[in-house]
C-alpha cells in the first residue's frame, strides 16, 4: 500500500487528495496540518470580515466529502523533511514514513519590521483564527489604521470600515496599488473608500507603532504625525513558505521550483500551490500564483503525478475576479507597470504576471465607475482590465486566455473613439459561434 504524506490542508493539498483518490483508494493518505480550523475558504475570509459571509459558509466540505476522501488527519507542524530517510519529522507526534510526499504549504504574511510592531492588537489576515481575532478586537476599537497595498490590504479596510471604525489607510506610494492600476483607477477605488469615511495617508509609513500595557495606543508616521488607534493592520506581502523544501536540500529561489508535473529537485516530493513557483510559458520564466484556481489545479496535477500519473501543469492566464472599494473588478494576464512598489513580495489573490509591462499598445475607455482598460498586442490581447459593469468579464477572461486573433478588430480597438465593449462583445458572439460551429 502506497503512503502519501501530504503537508498543508489548503485547497492545493486537498484537490491533492481528491486526485490520490480517483487513482488509488486503498492508499493511506496522512495530512498535515497546524490550521486547527482545517480546510475552509480563505478568499471567502474577506466577506467574513464585511459580515457579508456567515463562518459556516466558509467550510466548503461535507461529512461526506471527508468520509469521502478517507484521510488520516494529523495535527500540527512538520518540522523537518528528510527526502533521503522519506522522512517526515513532526512537533507532535513520531515522524511519518512516505512513499511520496507534498509540500502544499502555502504562504505566510511578511512581518511589519518597525518599533513596536510585536505589540498586542498589531495584526494579519493570514488564517481563519486571524480573521476571528480581527474582528473581536474591532469590537472594542474605535479607530484602526491600515497599512499595506493589493488585494489584502483593501479587504482589511473594507471590512474593518464595515465594522463601523475609522479607518486610516496608509500607502506607501502616491496612489493605491500604483504598479497595477493607472491613475484613473487608482483614484477611482480612493474616492470610494474616501465615500465610506476611510481617511487615506499618501506616501506614507509607520514609523513607530506606540503601546500602552502591551496593546496598541497609537502610530507615529514617517511625517511625524501621531493618530490614535486601538489595532493596526498589516498587509504588506506575502512569503511562501519554504523552509521545510530549503533544509532539505530541494532547490528553492522565492518559492519551491517544481517542474510541469509539480516535482521538486527529488523524485519523491511535490510541491504545488502559493508555496510552488512554475514555469511560465508566456514569459519562459519560473513564477509565483497567489490564486484559488491555480493553487487547485496544481494540487490536482501533483496528486495524479504522486500516483503514478502523467498530468502536466500548464500555467494558464492568471484571472481574478474581485471587489475593490466596492467596485467589481475582473483582473486578466499582464497588466501592471513592470514595477514592484513592495520590496518584500506581492500579496496573496494577485498573480506575479499581473505586474508585467508587456509589450503592448495600452487602450482604455471609462465612464465613472466603469472602466476597461486592454493591453494589446501583435494579434492577441495580453492583458485586460475592467471595472465597475461586468458583462464583458468572461468574454474577456476567453478571449485573453486563449490567446484568439484580434486581428480583425485590432484597428477598430486602436480607434480613439471606438466603443471598446461593444466591439468586443460582437467579436466574442461572433467567434463563439465559429468556434462552437467547428468544435
Ligand atoms: C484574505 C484572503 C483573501 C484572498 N482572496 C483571494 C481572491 O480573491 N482570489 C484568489 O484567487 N485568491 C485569494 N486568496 C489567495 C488564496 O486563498 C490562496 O492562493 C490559496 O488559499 C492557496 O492555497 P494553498 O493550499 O497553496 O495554501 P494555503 O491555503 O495557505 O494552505 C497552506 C496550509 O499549510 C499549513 N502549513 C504551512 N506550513 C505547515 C507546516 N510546516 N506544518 C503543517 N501545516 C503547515 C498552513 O497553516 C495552511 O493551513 C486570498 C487569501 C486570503 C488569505
Amino acid at each position: 500500500m502506497t503512503r502519501y504524506a501530504i503537508v498543508g490542508q489548503g485547497v492545493a493539498g486537498i484537490s491533492a487528495a481528491e486526485a490520490i483518490r480517483t487513482v488509488d483508494r486503498s492508499a493511506e493518505i496522512f495530512m498535515v496540518s497546524n490550521d486547527p480550523n482545517g480546510f475552509y475558504s480563505r478568499p471567502g475570509l474577506a466577506y467574513y470580515l464585511t459580515g457579508e459571509l456567515p463562518e459556516e459558509q466558509l467550510f466548503i466540505y461535507s461529512r461526506d466529502d471527508w468520509r469521502r476522501l478517507n484521510l488520516k488527519q494529523v495535527k500540527g507542524e512538520a518540522i523537518r523533511l528528510l527526502p533521503k530517510e522519506h522522512k517526515l519529522a513532526l512537533d507532535h507526534s513520531a515522524p511519518l514514513e512516505y512513499d511520496r510526499l507534498l509540500l502544499a504549504t502555502g504562504t505566510t504574511a511578511a512581518p511589519l519590521a518597525v518599533p513596536g510592531a510585536i505589540l498586542k492588537n498589531v495584526m494579519y489576515l493570514d488564517h481563519l483564527e486571524d480573521t476571528r481575532a480581527i474582528l473581536k478586537q474591532a469590537r472594542r476599537s474605535r479607530t484602526a489604521v491600515v497599512v499595506g497595498g493589493g488585494v489584502l490590504a483593501i479587504e482589511l479596510v473594507e471590512g474593518l470600515a464595515a465594522r463601523k471604525l475609522q479607518v486610516h489607510f496608509f500607502l506607501r506610494g502616491a496612489r493605491y496599488w500604483s504598479n497595477l492600476l493607472d491613475e484613473v483607477e487608482s483614484r477611482l477605488v480612493e474616492e470610494r473608500l474616501e465615500h465610506e469615511g476611510v481617511r487615506i495617508h499618501p506616501n506614507t509609513e509607520i514609523a513607530e507603532i506606540l503601546g500602552r500595557s502591551g496593546s496598541v495606543s497609537g502610530v507615529r508616521t514617517t511625517h511625524g504625525e501621531t493618530i490614535g488607534c486601538e489595532m493596526v493592520t498589516v498587509a504588506i506581502g506575502a512569503r511562501p513558505r519554504i523552509e521545510l523544501a530549503q533544509v532539505a536540500g530541494l532547490e528553492v529561489e522565492r518559492g519551491i521550483l517544481v517542474n510541469e508535473t509539480m516535482q521538486t529537485s527529488h523524485p519523491d516530493v511535490f510541491a504545488a500551490g502559493d508555496v510552488g513557483q512554475v514555469y511560465d510559458p508566456l514569459t519562459g520564466k519560473k513564477s509565483l500564483d497567489m490564486l484559488w484556481n491555480p493553487a487547485r489545479e496544481q494540487g490536482r496535477a501533483a496528486g495524479l503525478n504522486m500516483a503514478g500519473g502523467t498530468a502536466i501543469y500548464q500555467r494558464a492566464v492568471a484571472v481574478n475576479v474581485l471587489r475593490l472599494g466596492g467596485v467589481m473588478t475582473t483582473i486578466i494576464g499582464a497588466i501592471g507597470s513592470g514595477k514592484n512598489d513592495s520590496p518584500l513580495s506581492f500579496m496573496r489573490g494577485s498573480s506575479e504576471t499581473w505586474q508585467q509591462l508587456p509589450n503592448t499598445i495600452a487602450v482604455a475607455k471609462g465612464g465613472g465607475v466603469n472602466q476597461l482598460r486592454l493591453l494589446l498586442g501583435e494579434r492577441t490581447i495580453a492583458g485586460a482590465l475592467l471595472m465597475g459593469e461586468q458583462t464583458l468579464s468572461l468574454p474577456l477572461q476567453e478571449l485573453v486566455s486563449r490567446q484568439v486573433d484580434i486581428t480583425p478588430i485590432r484597428a477598430q480597438l486602436l480607434h480613439a473613439d471606438a466603443p471598446l465593449g461593444q466591439v468586443l462583445m460582437e467579436f466574442w458572439l461572433n467567434s463563439s459561434v465559429e468556434r462552437k460551429k467547428y468544435a
